[in-house]
């Protein structure tokens, strides 16, 4: 009753942007969640990478609490301290020299986008300010961040796009070749690309990459908003190819679940922003940067949390591939870490369904590709209930 009742008024009430699987989540907890009716799912989703500590984790909702009675806000025309200890943690873990705090990925990548521009202009002569991104990328829905994105789904509706954008294909370091021109400022990616259906690229793809960029005096940025945060067995994907960008991006996983967005930069790039360059009255709030020190504080502390992700990933991966084995339908397999997609040669959408009436969370991205993204605490139990749930659901469909 109370269901359908918020079913009613979520379609009466609220803007038709998303396609919505019809339940109601009400608490969490760990990697399990519960829906109005009482039911409980295995979330193999975690918010779309959000919470990779698990759901309402005790540190991060406590120092929340805690802050939320402290102080929620002020604004950035005073200095907080959660802020300034969450900068210290950040760049204390990372390449980076300097951090701008925001409140999403989208907004994250639009900070990166506006520096690199401004240091363009100002280190590179001035006539540079093009931006090459990678086809099948995602950087978020506002007007640059849709442009920066190589989808052209994501676009279709809005144009006129922002000028200075162009495409090369992911994994292909010619593209970027021919791609560069006198105008380039930067190359804008994920080191693995999520949302486009978890693309891993070649072992030294990303170091040609950093090579080609120092070669040409351009920027590399990363777009880690789905790949920090310990989701593919370390604090930052960038770790695992022996390299650093000069800018990076982070949100999804950097608050638990806390709405906090951050570009993390080198000294010498983040020199281009000064005192007016850019703003935002919510970001760096006290609330979200108390949540999200908590959270690092707890990825970078617990010891075993990179090696369970691993070994998780890994164990998952050898589930999956068992399933794989005896179904016509499973293309690929691919993942680093608990960053798992699984390529099929039929749509998602269905099987996605199925899973909900069974107790489980899992997510469709590019219609034909399954998502699986645990919180990076997940059990062994935990995984063999969720194939067990596929398994069923495989075997129906095949
Ligand atoms: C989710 C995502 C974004 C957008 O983040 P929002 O917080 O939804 O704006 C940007 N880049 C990548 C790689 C993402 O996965």
């Amino acid at each position: 009753m109370l269901t359908e009742e918020l079913l009613r008024d979520s379609k009466k009430y609220i803007m038709n942007t998303y396609n919505r699987f019809p339940i109601v989540i009400i608490k969490g907890r760990g990697a399990l969640v519960y829906d109005t009716d009482g039911k409980e799912y295995l979330d193999f989703v975690s918010g779309i990478a959000v919470c990779n500590l698990g759901h309402c984790h005790p540190k991060v909702t406590v120092a929340f609490q805690k802050q939320a009675q402290r102080l929620i806000h002020i604004s950035n025309l005073y200095h907080n301290e959660p802020q300034i200890k969450l900068a210290k943690l950040l760049v204390e873990n990372s390449f980076a020299d300097k951090v701008f705090f925001c409140n999403s990925g989208a907004e994250a990548n639009e900070a990166a986008i506006k520096l690199v521009r401004k240091y363009a202009k100002e280190k590179l002569n001035g006539s540079r300010y093009e931006i090459i991104t990678m086809e099948k990328s995602f950087h978020g829905r506002t007007m640059a961040t849709i442009t920066a994105t190589g989808q052209e789904k994501v676009q279709k509706g809005f144009e006129p796009l922002l000028p200075g954008f162009k495409y090369a294909s992911f994994n292909n370091i010619d593209a970027v070749k021919k791609a560069i021109n006198k105008k380039t400022a930067a190359v804008m990616l994920e080191p693995i690309q999520g949302e486009g259906g978890v693309n891993i690229p070649d072992n030294d793809y990303l170091k040609k990459l950093r090579r080609l960029c120092n070669d040409e005096g351009i920027l590399l940025v990363f777009d880690e908003v789905q790949t920090g945060m310990g989701r593919t067995g370390k604090l930052f994907a960038y770790e695992h190819y022996g390299i650093e960008p000069d800018i990076m991006t982070l949100a999804k996983g950097l608050g638990n679940g806390v709405a906090i967005g951050a570009i993390l930069a080198k000294d010498n790039v983040a020199e281009a922003f000064a005192p007016g360059s850019h703003a935002s009255t919510f970001g760096g709030n006290p609330l979200a940067c108390s949540a999200a020190k908590a959270a690092l504080e707890t990825i970078i502390e617990d010891g075993i949390l990179f090696e369970n992700c691993i070994r998780m990933g890994d164990y998952l991966t050898k589930g999956l591939k068992e399933l794989k084995k005896g179904s016509s339908f499973i293309k690929d397999l691919r993942g680093k870490g608990l960053l798992i997609g699984m390529e099929l040669n039929i749509d998602g959408k269905d099987i996605v369904m199925e899973c909900i009436k069974e107790g489980l969370l899992i997510s469709c991205t590019m219609d034909r590709i399954l998502r699986f993204l645990p919180p990076l605490i997940i059990t062994k139990e935990e995984i063999d209930s969720m194939l067990e749930i596929l398994y069923n659901v495989f075997k129906r469909i095949r």
